[in-house]
């Protein structure tokens, strides 16, 4: 048997979470089992402890839990004031929940090109696009890495902008040392159970260190209102519940060392992808500590696809994230956006398996398998 034959013998997905559950069994089934013993299941002490301790990691005033990312962002974008006629400026290059939210408050999401190196939005496109009407930028701390914060900030201070940071992807993520979401005047995080600190369900987070912001989105995300059952808002009901603030709560201690382990599986991954022609590791910025929630790398040449369909044929998880941007989902497509670098990464990149406890055998088979399947491309 040669060796793409004996792979089938065995699958490696993109994402383990048994090894995380296997690790933490005892502690989670323990916190859970807390949680039906108390019988509060909503806005409880998981809730209101874990909020605290987000806050204290993060090193931030206020963090407060809700029931989403996407939540946090519509909530963020309300509570800075965004509405119907506004213009909001930010990345195609995303999950499609970031423009989805601008949309959902009446705004009009403004698409700007990427950096072809880093994959987040270039800053230096951002200025020939501001508007009388435009009111906020959202970067995208994309696959673990920081945008490049400094300049986004410059550009927020001349024209008066608020910067709402879509930290889905990136929790612990810095830029030159800060915080990910504390750098901006918003930070939305999402705990979608495969983001690289995630539920076991869904929830999010809403961090800032601006006092109205903080009381108009605690008021949203109980329908609008301060006092129970006396509402001064047209809110949501966007709450995290206690189930996964008590997961949350047992996973948070973890996170810097999952977040390092991360970083030493793409170490890995990157010294051994020198030697495999035909696809190049991620570019890490000098700013960022990249945490790496995705190891994306780039196949070109129109190689990609073929790629991902033979790796997924010996039995090796690979995902495209993102297959098409944004700016030409259906829902966007009439604004008639061209942004070559979005366009083309979108065309070539691939996220190969990661995860903390992944092991160094399974680095080997995806490099080794990855190597002779773009060979058997280039005879
Ligand atoms: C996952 C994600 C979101 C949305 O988070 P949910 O918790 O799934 O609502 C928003 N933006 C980005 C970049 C994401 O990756």
């Amino acid at each position: 048997m040669n060796k793409l034959e004996a792979r089938k013998l065995e699958t490696i997905p993109i994402l383990n979470l048994a090894n995380e559950i296997d690790e933490l069994w005892e502690e989670i089934t323990s916190a859970i089992q807390d949680v039906l013993r108390t019988g509060t299941f909503i806005m409880g002490k998981n809730v209101q402890a874990f909020e605290q301790e987000a806050a204290e990691y993060l090193g931030v005033k206020h963090a407060i839990s809700l029931n989403s990312g996407t939540d946090a962002l519509v909530l963020g974008l309300i509570a800075a004031g965004v509405g119907p006629g506004d213009e909001v400026i930010t990345t195609s290059f995303t999950f499609f929940a970031t423009a989805e939210a601008i949309s959902h408050v009446k705004a009009k999401p403004v698409f700007v090109d990427i950096d072809p190196l880093t994959m987040n939005i270039d800053p230096s496109q951002i200025e020939s696009v501001i508007t009388k009407n435009t009111k906020a930028i959202i970067p995208v701390h994309l696959f673990g890495q920081a945008a490049d914060m400094g300049k986004i900030l410059e550009i927020s201070a001349k024209y008066d902008l608020k910067v709402i940071e879509d930290v889905a992807q990136a929790f612990g993520g810095k830029y030159l040392g800060a915080n990910l979401g504390t750098i901006g005047d918003i930070g939305c995080y999402s705990f979608f159970p495969s983001k690289n600190l995630g539920a076991y369900g869904d929830g999010g987070l809403l961090t800032t260190n601006d006092d109205g912001i903080a009381e108009v989105v605690r008021m949203l995300r109980v329908h609008g209102s301060r006092k129970k059952y006396y509402n001064e808002l047209i809110g949501y009901n966007s709450r995290l519940d206690e189930m996964q603030a008590a997961i949350l709560r047992v996973k948070l201690p973890y996170l810097d060392e999952w977040n390092k382990k991360r970083q030493s599986v793409a170490g890995y991954y990157n010294e051994m992808l020198q030697h495999v022609h035909g696809v190049s590791s991620p570019f890490k910025a000098p700013y960022a500590d990249h945490v790496y929630h995705q190891y994306t790398v780039r196949i070109a040449e129109g190689r990609r696809d073929y790629v991902h369909q033979a790796l997924k044929e010996q039995g090796i998880g690979t995902m495209v994230y993102y297959p098409t941007p944004v700016h030409k989902l259906p829902v966007y497509a009439h604004l008639r956006y061209d942004l070559p670098q979005t366009s083309r990464a979108s065309e070539e990149v691939i996220s190969l398996p990661i995860w903390p406890q992944i092991k160094r055998d399974t680095l080997e088979t995806v490099v080794a398998t990855l190597n002779t399947i773009l060979q058997s491309t280039y005879v």
